[in-house]
């Protein structure tokens, strides 16, 4: 019979030649925290040490469909810079950013814990409610060696959607909230000047399923 146990792997050393930046951005409801983790899983597996920071104001996890059960066995931290992480990250080898949009300082932090040998897996929304990029993640796209666009289901014709529509009539960029303020939509829905629909629950009950699908990741 083979004997695998004094073979029990070690933990995963940040190694210089294969730090790197993997990007998933997309709209809102699209399931870029559910990759995130996923991906961190999949390398905690493989005895990496890893770290996921999240922004400490967005209160909406539970909403985006992301449990603490999801997260209970991983290491998370909340800070508002990531220039508080350099202590902190010194033996991890995978180091994960969620909403990094609201990170002014994403860019030069990614890169230098990937200069480092640190992975370093970034989720972010890609552009705001009136499709402008948000400079920092974009910055990230020639720094990246993996980038990923993901897709939600439009919320109002429930086509793919690859945009992010408000709801409210706040006009400042940053405005914290779920799908009380905000939608998933194609393209011809976000250029539509039509009134919102007041309660799509009076769509055709297939639909409705579509969206608290829709609804559930984020
Ligand atoms: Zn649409």
């Amino acid at each position: 019979m083979l004997d695998f146990s004094s073979k029990a792997p070690k933990i995963v050393c940040p190694s210089q030649s294969k730090g790197h930046i993997q990007v998933i951005f997309g709209p809102m409801f699209s399931g870029k925290t559910t990759e995130l983790i996923r991906r961190v899983k999949k390398y905690q597996i493989a005895n990496h040490k890893c770290m996921i920071v999240r922004y400490p104001h967005n209160s909406r996890n539970k909403e985006r469909g992301v449990s603490e059960n999801d997260v209970h066995d991983l290491n998370v931290v909340s800070m508002t810079t990531l220039s508080e992480l350099k202590n902190e990250t010194e033996n991890c080898s995978v180091v994960a950013v969620d909403e990094a949009q609201f990170f002014p300082d994403v860019v030069i932090v990614a890169e230098e814990l990937a200069n480092d040998g640190k992975i370093v897996i970034i989720a972010a929304l890609d552009g705001t409610y009136l499709r402008q990029g948000f400079s920092n993640i974009l910055q990230l796209i020639p720094l990246a060696e993996s980038v990923l666009k993901l897709n939600s289901v439009c919320m109002i014709c429930f086509e793919d959607a690859s945009y992010t529509k408000r709801i409210g009539s706040e006009t400042e960029v940053e405005v914290i909230g779920g799908k009380d303020k905000y939608m998933a939509v194609c393209r011809s829905c976000h250029n539509s000047t039509s009134p919102l629909p007041q309660n799509s629950k009076h769509q055709s009950p297939c639909k409705v399923t579509t969206i608290q699908q829709a609804t559930q990741i984020c």
